[in-house]
Parts: C-alpha cells; structure tokens; sequence
C-alpha cells in the first residue's frame, strides 16, 4: 500500500464511478459529472468502485504504517489516511484541512447511566473536529469533488453544523466562495457565529431547513453552483472513515452497536455502507448491529421503520406508503420540533440509503424525548465529555435499548458524539440554570419539566467569608 502504488496503478476515474441505488435502474455515471440525483429514476446515487482495480490493504492494521508519516497532510487527516477506501480523486485534487483528529473513549459513569456493564460504553467523540462536527468528515469529500471539477462556488442548506462545516473549507483553502441557507430562528448560536466568523455569504430564510432545502437545490440547479447537502454523494464516502476510526478506537475489533443520532440520516446511511464494503472486501469478519435515533418531535424513520414496517426491501421500498405518510404530512401542516435541533428534520433525504443501512446491519430505530435526550447530555458533560443536544440522542437512546432488553449489559456499544458541546450553549445552561419550580422558558416550551442532573450556578455575595462559607457547606 506505498503512495506510489496507490496513485499509479490506476487512475481514480477508472475505478470510481456513481451508481443509482434503485436495483431496476442502477444507472452508472463518471465521477467527473455532477449529480445529486439520478438522472433517469430520480433516486439518490451512490459512489461506488471496482476494487479489483484499485490497491486495497490486505488488513485494516496496514493502515497504522500512515501514524509515522503524518508530516503527509493526507495522511494526518482522520479521513484521508483511508484513502484506499473512497478513492475517487487523486491526491493532488483532496482537500483537507486536518479533519478527524477525532478520539474513542470509554466512561464508566455513563455506561452506568445506560446500563452497560463498566468498560462497554465508549463514545465516538466527532465534536473534536475543525468545526466542531463530524460533518467536516463529508465536507473534506464534497469539496475534493468540488475542486476535482473545477467548481467555484458552494452552497448548502443547514440545521447550522453543514454550514459552519462548509464555511471552514471555504475560509481555510481560498478555493470557494460559500454561500449557505439556514432556517430563521431556528439555528443554534454556536453554529451561526461560526458561518459569520467564516465569511461565509449566510442566507436567513423565513422558513425551517426543510424549506432552506428545497430552495438551495432551486439555486443549485439554476446558477450551476455545486451543492453540499448530503444528496451529494461523495459527502457519505467521507463519513464512512468515521466507523474506521472506530475500528481503529477498539484495535479493529468489531463492536456489538453503533448508536447514532438520525437527522437526515447522511451519516447512518455511510456506517452501513462502510460495513458492507469492509465485509465484502474481506477486511472485517461480522458486522455491527446499527440503533439510529430520532428526536420524538422529529421521527419520520421512527414512524415509516418501526410502526408502518417499511424495509429496504433489496431496494423495492413501498414507495406508494412512503409518499402516502409525506403528503399526510403536508396535509396537516406538520413541522419537526425539537431541541435538538441538528437533527429538526422531518423530510430525511438520505432515507432510502438509510433503510439500506437498517438492512445491512440488522439495525433499530427509536424516539427519544426532548427530556431524555437533556437528561442523557448532562450525564455525558459529568462523564467527561461534552456534546450538543442532538449527540445526545445517542446515549439516550442506548440507555432505552438497554432497558427493552434489545442491548445486553455485556454488548460493547459505541455512542456517536457527533456535536461538540459549545455549539449550543443556550440549551446546556438552560438545563443546568433551571429547578422544577423555575424552568429555563426556552426548555418550558419544549415540554422539560425535571433537570434531575442540573448543576445549579450558585449565587454568592462579592464577599471572602461568604464565599468560604458556601464552598464549605458544598463540598463537605
Ligand atoms: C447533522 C447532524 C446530525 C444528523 O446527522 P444526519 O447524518 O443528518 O442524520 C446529528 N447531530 C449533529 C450534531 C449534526 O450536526
Ligand atoms: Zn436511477
């Protein structure tokens, strides 16, 4: 697997191609296109390779030779040192910015918390990346394809952490000017600062992400501008690097769960997909059972998987109940509400390649409230790490696979953290600022009626004896 091996055999446009994800269609493109649809069905595509051509490692530990050269910036990025896995542009077209410097961790607390035995909780910590969320995985590889076609500008709608992710690329490279679409007032502080500090061109629109959505494809489609949302499929093949670093995490042995928070279900579809290709390509022995999350106020996939029985199906999805259940949703106005508002999402575009993964890895979908999921995320800040509300979903959602029996206390169950903690600080100060008689409005609103791990500020005069005096009765 030497670098001169890796870009002479072949080159990327040989062995990487897109491919519709409907079996009766399966229409094959170049990678040198732009598409964030098929053009003959509609459905999303995939990026898929012919392995017999490309040089993939005989064993995932073939890739620790990287650790020693990671003066290579393609090797010191958590997403590229995998290369050989999502070849589908040649070194000198990647962007990177050092993304997926990103770390596993056990917490005994936690797993206590859910209800694991000590040791079999870990937690998967992508809050550590440049923007603070695992998107920077995806963005490293939409942008490559950007640059690899020539694209000038770039565009995305957001729930806020898909823009402060494309702005970062676009500020740290100079390649692109970034414009993005965010729902008004919906959007977490930490995450609009972050597009503003970027520089990016930022678009409020009187509308929720649903809305900024459909508009920024519109823009797309008419000014040629390259679009960023996870309809783009290079974004997933970046993603999938983060259940390699997993792997990596657990000395590449194959945990018994991933848990992962379900927004527009990007990344739930990438774990699957990377599952398969490491199974077919011999590199792992057992696949992982997959749990995907959904905020109760958010539960479309809760509702079409586990009460209406859709399946993937081998690609035949009962599309007339699939469309049946949005146009109810249209019909009766409805609009996804939660706190947690990365994963606000009611109309996941990535569903399909989601019922896929849910295939691939005998996987479950669960809701989890508003409540569970704040109460999940002070455990996780006392735990030692810290996340936004939507990662939090994970460990809440952990915690009631446990209870239903579906995870053993002995299961080894990996938690994705995909937000980093001060993307949202209203929300975390809310919970730890209220006391049931006097609760935070914004978290009132929202239904949170108990803060059972609220670690209250306590207000104290500007006064030595007095400050002493309750240091001493708190802690003794
Ligand atoms: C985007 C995002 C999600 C949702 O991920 P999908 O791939 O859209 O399902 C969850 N948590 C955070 C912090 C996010 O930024
Ligand atoms: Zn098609």
């Amino acid at each position: 697997m030497s670098e001169t091996s890796a870009s002479s055999l072949t080159s990327h446009a040989d062995a990487a191609f897109q491919i519709c994800i409907t079996p009766s269609c399966r229409s094959t493109f170049s990678v040198d296109e732009v598409h964030v649809a098929c053009p003959k069905c509609g459905n999303l595509l995939d990026i898929d390779y012919d392995w017999n051509r490309l040089p993939v490692p005989s064993s995932l530990r073939d890739f620790e030779a990287r650790w020693a050269t990671r003066n290579n910036p393609l090797d010191f990025s958590g997403v590229w040192r995998f290369r050989d896995l999502l070849r589908f542009a040649p070194d000198k077209s990647i962007v990177t910015i050092g993304e997926g410097q990103t770390m596993l961790r056990g917490s005994s607390p936690v797993a206590k918390f859910v209800g694991l035995n000590a040791g079999n909780l870990l937690m998967q910590h992508e809050g550590l990346n440049p923007s603070g969320s695992f998107k920077d995985n995806g963005m490293t590889a939409a942008t490559t394809h950007a640059r690899l076609i020539g694209a000038r500008s770039v565009a995305c709608a957001s729930t806020g952490n898909t823009s402060a992710s494309l702005a970062i690329y676009g500020s740290a490279t100079g390649l692109f000017d970034v414009i993005v679409f965010v729902g008004s007032g919906k959007i977490a502080f930490g995450k609009l600062s972050q597009a503003l500090d970027y520089g990016a061109l930022t678009l409020q629109i009187q509308g929720d992400f649903d809305d900024a959505l459909k508009q920024v494809r519109e823009v797309c489609r008419r000014e040629g501008i390259y679009l960023c949302n996870s309809v783009n499929p290079f974004r997933l093949e970046g993603q999938k690097t983060i259940m390699l670093r997993v792997l990596e995490g657990l000395n590449w042995e194959v945990p018994d769960w991933i848990v992962v928070p379900g927004g527009n279900l990007g990344n739930s579809s990438a774990f699957g997909k990377a599952f398969l290709e490491l199974k077919e390509l011999g590199l792992i022995d057992r696949i992982p059972r997959l749990a995907v999350i959904n905020a109760a106020g958010a539960n479309t996939l809760y509702q079409l998987f586990e009460e209406q029985g859709i399946r993937w199906n081998s690609g035949e999805t009962d599309d007339v109940l699939i469309d049946g259940f949005f146009a109810k949703m249209d019909e009766e106005d409805r609009h996804a509400s939660t706190l947690a508002s990365a994963i606000e999402i009611n109309r996941p575009v990535s569903l399909r390649k989601c019922l896929r993964a849910l295939d691939i890895c005998d996987g479950v979908v669960r809701q989890v409230s508003d409540q569970e999921i704040l109460d999940a995320k002070a455990q996780i800040g006392a735990g030692g790490f810290g996340c936004e509300p939507a990662s939090a979903a994970s460990v809440a959602g952990a915690k009631l696979l446990r209870e239903e029996g579906v995870i053993a206390a002995s299961d080894r169950v990996v938690c994705i953290l995909t937000g980093h903690q001060l993307k949202d600080p209203n929300a975390t100060v809310g919970y730890h600022s209220s006391s049931p008689g006097d609760m935070d409005k914004k978290l009132a609103e929202r239904g949170i009626s108990a803060v059972q791990f609220a670690n209250l500020p306590v207000p104290v005069e500007n006064d030595l004896d007095q400050i002493l005096e309750t240091i001493r009765r708190r802690t003794s």
